[in-house]
């Protein structure tokens, strides 16, 4: 019965991989530097926002615009509260654009190596897809500029590298692309600038944020959509009236609004970014330059990042490794905060040591253990 059920699926659903997101351990003890979260609590005052709003209002649906989160981005952003969209999460944004972009016989551009799920929200549409390669320090090729879509998605900065791609290429590839431009700016705040602002200017220009990252807030599911308002009047049709429940609203509410708590966070991740990259590098690891709050590191001669990877699990340390051509050289950390990145530092010469590395001499003298 069950393998009988399944032919019921559309061809492209059938077909698809789906999204495979990164471990997310049930029990406690890990070191967890996988899926790029905050290492750091909310505000307070969120938190006491959304103990505020447990009560019998809960019984209600929620706010099906999300207005006066809709006013708080945008003052944030820079922008009228209509040119803001607010979805459960950015993931379900960027899937609320799919649907309202792409169907089959249109073509959609994704980069690579980029954000995997890009290519599942495009399959499901049925769209084609069309990869364009990055070069193999991960920047923008030239022939990115020749291609044309309807709808091309740019993570910036892009994983799993980090690389924070200039305003005048992506203004560049507004004017080339024939389509939707949508620029991803999950870890943009961790980076020294950012595209929002072309939004005005470019009526094909989308740009996506969340709080999952810089706010602290993964587990409340709260991102955006940024676009002029004819764009945002489309989307607002597509996604589900009650797409955002009241306790996340609220909670985004207050984070947006506790400006100090949230610069000084982003500020100590950064510091934390420079003291990690650092340390690896005494280590012998190569680290690409990254504009988020995760480094792509390539470990020294004696170990492979597939390695490494398995004896660090072993260790209850969490990092990324994925299993492709231009990837498998390295893996990839979230930046913790100070504790955190110092008992990554002290696993990862363990397991070193077991693969019996030789450490580079470095400015600082040989590295002790
Ligand atoms: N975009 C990129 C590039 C990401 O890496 C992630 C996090 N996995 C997301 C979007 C999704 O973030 P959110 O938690 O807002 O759905």
């Amino acid at each position: 019965m069950r393998g009988e059920t399944v032919k019921y699926f559309r061809k492209n659903i059938e077909r698809m991989e789906g999204y495979v997101p990164g471990i997310q351990p049930k029990e406690k003890g890990w070191l967890k530097l996988n899926t790029n979260e905050s290492p750091f609590p909310p505000s307070p005052h969120v938190i006491e926002a959304v103990f505020q709003a447990i009560n019998g209002s809960l019984a209600l649906y929620p706010d099906l615009a999300a207005d006066e989160l809709r006013k708080k981005a945008a003052r944030v952003y820079r922008v009228k509260p209509s040119m803001v969209l607010v979805g459960n999460g950015s993931d379900e944004v960027l899937s609320i654009i799919a649907r309202s972009f792409l169907e089959k016989g249109k073509k959609a551009l994704i980069l690579h190596p980029t954000y995997s799920l890009f290519e599942t929200i495009v399959d499901i549409q049925g769209a084609r897809l069309i990869r364009q390669k990055l070069n193999a320090d991960f920047s923008l090729p030239r022939e990115l500029f020749s291609k044309k879509a309807d709808c091309a998605f740019v993570a910036n900065p892009n994983p799993q590298a980090g690389t924070l791609f200039s305003r005048k290429q992506m203004e560049r590839l507004a004017k080339t692309i024939g389509g939707m431009l949508v620029i991803d700016e999950a870890y943009v705040d961790f980076a020294p600038w950012n595209c929002l602002s072309m939004v005005r200017e470019y009526g094909n220009v989308i740009v996506t944020r969340t709080l999952s990252k810089s706010y602290s807030l993964a587990g409340m599911r709260i991102g955006f959509a940024v676009a002029q308002e004819a764009l945002i009047d489309g989307m607002m049709k597509v996604k589900d009236s009650y797409n955002v429940n009241r306790l996340s609203q609220v909670a985004a509410v207050a984070a947006l609004d506790d400006r100090e708590y949230f610069r000084n966070r982003v500020k100590e991740t950064m510091r934390q970014r420079k003291f990690l990259g650092r340390s690896l590098k005494m280590l012998g690891f190569k680290v690409m330059p990254s504009g988020s709050n995760f480094l792509l590191a390539k470990p020294p001669n004696g170990v492979t990042a597939g390695q490494l990877y398995q004896e660090l699990l072993e260790r209850k340390v969490l990092i990324r490794f994925f299993d492709t051509k231009e990837l498998r050289q390295y893996v990839r950390i979230t930046v913790g905060n100070h504790e955190q990145n110092d008992e990554l530092l002290k696993t990862i010469k363990l397991a070193l040591i077991r693969f019996d590395v030789d450490y580079p001499e470095t400015p600082f003298g040989v590295v002790k253990f």
